[in-house]
């Protein structure tokens, strides 16, 4: 599977910046996108009107980056007829680069655009991107999650370790454990303990850290990962008791599900 583009409903862009910005929320994200894709389809393919079109969105959006370490390119926009998979602007196989390979103008240069590959790349496995494929709809989400390996991890090591188990792909995927278990990884963009945060950081260039198969190490590392992308701190009882709550709430659907007892 094509970890960047898994399909044609959705799709990542992490590496290209989108998220390390102040206000990361998935409506001012897909405003911004719609907005410079559209302009971009009546940009001329020629050098001058393509750096203009880039101090264009310099200016228009506010691309002031969290972390200066990480560039935030205004080259990204949707790279479909309907506006669901984001992508660069400037590859060769984008809508009207007619096969012409544009990323020379990237800030980045053409060659780290063309060969970076992020640590999930990979570090998750077949089954583990066959559950976040299925059970994420749209590329804002599936962007955080399917960087953040180290939540996605904990997340699924919690739960095999209370079952006991490898999870079952069949029994996961059936409606009501399924559902759950979406609303599990949509914390990492509506997190009822954020505080209100716009930030949605993620952390696509980190890898996976040992994870001690204990609850509370794992509960740790998944609200750690929550705070990371929120940009907030602190672990509240609450957050533990929720998260505890939640993951007992899919396994005991999991185990109804594959009519096992629970
Ligand atoms: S962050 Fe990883 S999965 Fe996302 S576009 Fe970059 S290389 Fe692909
Ligand atoms: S030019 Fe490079 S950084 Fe910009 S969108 Fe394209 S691939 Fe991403």
């Amino acid at each position: 599977m094509n970890l960047c583009h898994p399909d044609s409903y959705k799709s990542c862009s992490a590496c290209c910046g989108v998220y390390n910005v102040v206000d990361g929320r998935r409506e001012i994200l897909n405003g911004s996108f719609l907005e410079r894709t559209k302009k971009f389809r009546n940009v001329a393919r020629e050098v001058d009107a393509l750096i203009g079109f880039g101090d264009h969105v310099r200016g228009l959006h506010n691309l002031s980056p969290l972390d200066p370490e990480i560039h935030v390119c205004e080259y990204v926009g949707f790279v479909d007829g309907q506006n669901l998979t984001v992508g660069c602007m400037l590859h060769p196989a984008a809508p009207g680069n007619n096969g012409v390979d544009l990323r020379g103008l990237c800030y980045y240069g053409s060659a780290a655009c063309k060969t970076f590959y992020c640590p999930a790349c990979e570090e998750l496995s077949a089954r583990i991107l066959k559950i976040v494929r299925t059970l994420i709809g749209d590329w804002h989400l599936y962007g955080l999650i399917v960087t953040d390996v180290n939540y996605l991890m904990a997340v699924i090591d919690l739960i095999e370790l209370l079952i006991d188990a490898k999870l079952d792909l069949g029994t996961t995927l059936k409606p009501a454990p399924a559902m759950i278990l979406r609303g599990i990884l949509a914390w990492k963009e509506s997190w009822p303990y954020s505080k209100g945060s716009r930030i949605r950081r993620s952390g696509y260039y980190l890898k996976r850290q040992p994870m001690d198969q204990n609850e509370n190490f794992l509960i740790d590392v998944i609200i750690d990962s929550l705070c990371f992308s929120f940009d907030i701190s602190g672990v509240s009882c609450d957050s533990v008791s929720f998260v505890r709550r939640e993951i007992g709430a899919f396994i005991k659907a999991y185990h109804q599900a594959n009519g096992t007892v629970n």
